[in-house]
């Protein structure tokens, strides 16, 4: 992936971050999601230091068709982000930096869940019925009938984007 494209989706990422709305709404997520998996130790909340590490581990990269995945898990210090081939870099990247840096948080979060629970692969500890059934919680409706988790990705990641909206000044 080109370099300059990788500090754009950090600047990006870094930017959206920084809104109290967007880093306190990743909070609960992830607070709430830990209480749905009844876990005891609670989640690493400071995603921009964990996208942080991602990047000194695995990194990103970019180029998978579909839907964009992460890959391998903190622990074991091979944590990847691997960025859908929808992202178009280069001249039309302007246009979708928002997107990218939106789908890099996503992942982020999954993989913040394989850190805690040791778990290697594709295990994540923070799947996307999870985090689907966490945002239902904080929104305090029931639970809602059985999603795929494509279904559960298209929902969570939405609440993501209203919570970390387009800054105005995005460049
Ligand atoms: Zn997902």
């Amino acid at each position: 992936m080109p370099t300059n494209a990788v500090n754009d989706i950090k600047s990006g990422v870094e930017l959206l971050l920084s809104d109290s709305d967007c880093a306190g709404f990743i909070n609960k997520l992830l607070n709430t999601a830990a209480d749905i998996k009844n876990s005891s130790s609670r989640p690493n909340t400071d995603i921009l230091g964990q996208f942080n590490t991602v990047l000194s581990q695995g990194g990103l990269v970019w180029g998978v068709p579909g839907e964009s995945n992460p890959g391998g898990n903190l622990e074991g210090q091979n944590a990847q982000i691997a960025l859908s081939s929808n992202f178009q870099f280069g001249r039309q990247f302007v246009e979708n930096q928002y997107e990218a840096a939106l789908s890099a948080i996503h992942e982020t979060i999954h993989l913040v869940g394989s850190a805690r629970a040791g778990q290697t692969g594709s295990a994540y500890w923070y799947g996307d019925v999870t985090l689907a059934r966490a945002v239902d919680k904080m929104q305090g409706l029931k639970e809602s009938p059985a999603r795929s988790v494509l279904e559960a990705s298209t929902y969570w990641s939405r609440a993501l984007k209203d919570a970390c909206t387009k800054p105005k000044n995005w460049k």
